[in-house]
């Protein structure tokens, strides 16, 4: 183990913070390391694993398509895409899909098309938002840490304050292309908005003439306990992305649009080599036939209860519990860090996100039990 952190250390850029293990095998929501030593996941490779590590339905898909055809490029048709294409379309109140292979990807996807099918050119994000860090992407991502060193990024972006509408409101000029959203925001936090935000939010845009994009790359695929986060407040999009749990780690993203939006797409006005392969597009196939065996309702039982169990959890230092299904976020009037190591020691894989919040996004295949132990562990 010790060889492989070196190697790491020496060849790979140093942009990670990682936790000191080698993982090489997971099954459900339990990973193993190197010296054998098992762990509940409830990381889930960042909200990934929603169907659980290497669910047989997945397994068997991608290990299908590889024998038969892994990539052909999009100069030609391919019956995996077809199938993943109609199936998003059936599944989320779009009509169309562009496929690309990560969240920062679709996210890009977004802002082109915004600008594309409005002629316009400016975009209103939320402070506290992440929406990747490629040039467009962390233009709308708020944390100033993540940004100062990249400057001068796209111009035209106002930060508003979360779950404000309001300011959203305030902040629309004749120049504003879309307003861009995450329906509950994750890396800053598990922030989850207000009753009727989303819904006023989506007012103003029909009132002004604004596209509404919601990003669903964290909050998609069961996360929440809805196969999308913006279903809790039965509000949709104009525009929407996705990516980290529909290939359960297979790398592949998504943007889909209602069709007057995806009409102003044009031949040629956006492309990706390998987006949509079809060796991804079985991958993410299989995600979704083994999400459909019950796992959205069994994401938002398991997480009712993950959320009641750590209720129970009575310390000074616990300031708030908070989520939708298994989008869990603990806020301490700490630093989180300390605990992650602990837990980790004693068989629970943690992170702690903007520097206060313990999260968990465990695999929706948890069972109680582990739910429990993780809890006992926390205890
Ligand atoms: C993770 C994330 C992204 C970026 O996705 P990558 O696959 O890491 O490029 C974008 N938006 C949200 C809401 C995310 O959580």
């Amino acid at each position: 183990m010790k060889d492989l952190v070196e190697m790491m250390e020496k060849y790979v850029f140093q942009t990670y913070a990682r936790q000191p293990i080698v993982i090489v095998e997971g099954r459900g929501a339990v990973v193993r390391d190197m010296d054998g030593r098992e762990y509940i996941d409830c990381i889930a490779g960042i909200a990934v694993n929603n169907v659980g590590h290497c669910h047989p339905k997945v397994v068997s898909a991608i290990k299908k398509q590889a024998e038969l055809l892994i990539h052909t490029s999009n100069m030609y048709y391919t019956e995996p895409q077809a199938r993943l294409a109609e199936k998003i379309a059936k599944i989320t109140p779009m009509d169309r899909v562009f496929f690309c292979n990560s969240g920062t990807e679709a996210v890009e996807a977004a802002l082109k098309l915004a600008r594309r099918a409005s002629g316009k050119t400016d975009f209103i994000a939320a402070d506290g938002s992440f929406h990747g860090r490629s040039m467009g992407a962390l233009s709308v991502t708020s944390k100033e840490e993540y940004r100062k060193p990249f400057e001068p990024l796209i111009p035209g972006v106002t930060f508003v304050p979360y779950d404000d509408a309001g300011a959203i409101d305030d902040a629309i000029t004749p120049k504003t292309a879309a307003v861009i959203l995450e329906s509950i925001q994750g890396e800053g936090g598990v922030r989850i908005p207000s009753d009727d935000y989303l819904k006023t939010v989506r007012d103003i845009c029909d009132d002004t003439n604004t596209l509404l994009i919601i990003d669903e790359v964290q909050t998609g695929f069961g996360r929440t306990g809805k196969w999308f986060g913006f279903e809790h407040w039965g509000v949709e999009p104009d525009i929407m992305t996705m990516a980290k749990a529909l290939g359960s780690g297979f790398p592949i993203g998504a943007m889909a649009a209602r069709e007057e939006m995806a009409q102003k797409f044009q031949r040629g006005d956006h492309a990706s080599t390998f987006g949509g392969s079809p060796l991804a597009c079985a991958a993410a196939l299989g995600t979704i036939s083994a999400l459909e065996d019950g796992l959205i309702k069994q994401s938002e039982k398991s997480g009712d209860y993950f959320i009641k169990r750590l209720n129970g959890l009575k310390h000074d230092y616990i300031r708030e519990v908070r989520g939708k299904g298994l989008m869990i976020g603990m806020e301490l009037n700490m630093s989180g860090d300390a605990i992650v190591d602990k837990a980790r020691g004693r068989g629970v894989l943690l992170n702690c996100i903007s520097g206060t919040v313990l999260r968990f996004v465990p695999p929706l295949v948890i069972t109680r039990e582990q739910i429990d132990k993780v809890v006992e562990v926390l205890g």
